[in-house]
């Protein structure tokens, strides 16, 4: 078996995975339990590559493969690198009638996909207001909701059923927890400038196996709309330099989807965030103004310079850089 077997997707449907009842999903695990032994013994590389067939096999292999299933660091396909995964694979992004999806948030992109100075820039910055709704892509299982020390502030991952994980950066707010299931156009945080941010955006990442490729291949951040349904995802888009080109983007596709977006707008405009209570406490965060220095912030905040250390990962002696922002408390 080659890999264009094992990655190709089903063809004819054009669905994303849908929740299943209780019932059904009780069967699931069941039937799941008693073929895992077998399963186990013939989890053989290739295979563990292969994209979930469906919602709730997603979530019992995140359960049972748990060496691809990590909650506290970024990346979960540990082993797994550029050079196992093949040239091309088709992935379906929504089903025939545009639902399925919703652009994390609609806005400006202040900052694309690529080399950014001498550093790649592996995500699409996309404006937001203090507070506004960052919502998930599709339905997926949170797999990491933390803040991140490295940069990325409040940071949300969600894997999907077609294998590939968002990445929503910079939040105020994250909204949900490990292991939650959440539904295209959930509220997954709120707007912020967490993390390494001189202003308010969305950091947002597309990866699949770890690589990220341009988000912008995928959706127009300005109309919100997925820029096709089935997206062939091609190695080379692995590579910091492999922007999306003006010429490569269909302007068709998101024209026709504009209309399917801006209706599935309605439904979430009042959306009400409900912050779950484990996550009320997310802490206190500034960010570094001239003449801060640890003992500074830690007077100010009643906590310790230790304290700070233990929360952002640094040290007595890490340079306080100007904008960074640090959890205080
Ligand atoms: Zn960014």
């Amino acid at each position: 078996m080659n890999y264009a077997t094992l990655f190709s997707s089903s063809k004819g449907t054009c669905r994303l995975p849908r929740r299943v009842g209780g019932g059904r999903r009780k069967l699931c695990v069941a039937l799941a339990l008693s073929s895992l032994f077998i399963l186990h013994s013939s989890f053989a590389t290739a295979q563990t590559l292969r994209p979930a067939a469906d919602f709730d096999s997603l979530f019992r292999r995140a359960e049972a493969y748990g060496e691809y299933w990590d909650t506290l660091n970024l990346f979960a396909y540990r082993g797994i690198g550029i050079s196992n995964l093949p040239e091309q694979v088709e992935l379906e992004v929504c089903d025939s009638l545009g639902l399925g999806f919703r652009a994390p948030t609609i806005g400006k992109v202040i900052s694309r996909y690529g080399i950014r100075g001498r550093r790649p820039h592996q995500g699409t910055d996309i404006k937001v207001a203090l507070g506004q709704p960052v919502f998930a892509a599709w339905d997926g299982i949170v797999r990491y909701s933390r803040y991140n020390s490295g940069g990325f502030g409040n940071l949300v991952i969600i894997r999907h059923a077609n294998g590939l994980e968002t990445y929503y950066a910079h939040l105020s707010k994250r909204a949900v927890l490990v292991g939650q299931r959440v539904e295209a156009g959930e509220v997954i945080g709120l707007g912020g400038r967490t993390g390494r941010a001189s202003a308010l955006h969305l950091h947002f990442e597309v990866r699949w196996y770890d690589q990220s490729f341009d988000a912008e291949r995928l959706v127009d951040f300005e109309t919100g709309a997925l820029r096709t349904h089935t997206f062939t995802l091609s190695k080379e888009y692995f590579s910091s330099r492999a922007r999306a080109g003006a010429d490569e983007l269909s302007t068709t596709d998101s024209v026709l989807m504009a209309a399917t977006a801006s209706a599935s707008e309605q439904t979430h405009k009042n959306a009400v965030v409900l912050i779950p209570q484990e996550l009320e406490n997310q802490g206190v965060y500034h960010t570094v103004r001239s003449g801060d220095t640890l003992w500074s912030l830690a007077r100010k905040h009643g906590t310790t310079v230790a304290a700070i250390c233990d929360l952002n990962n640094i040290t007595r002696n890490t340079t306080l850089r100007i904008g960074r922002t640090l959890q205080v408390k």
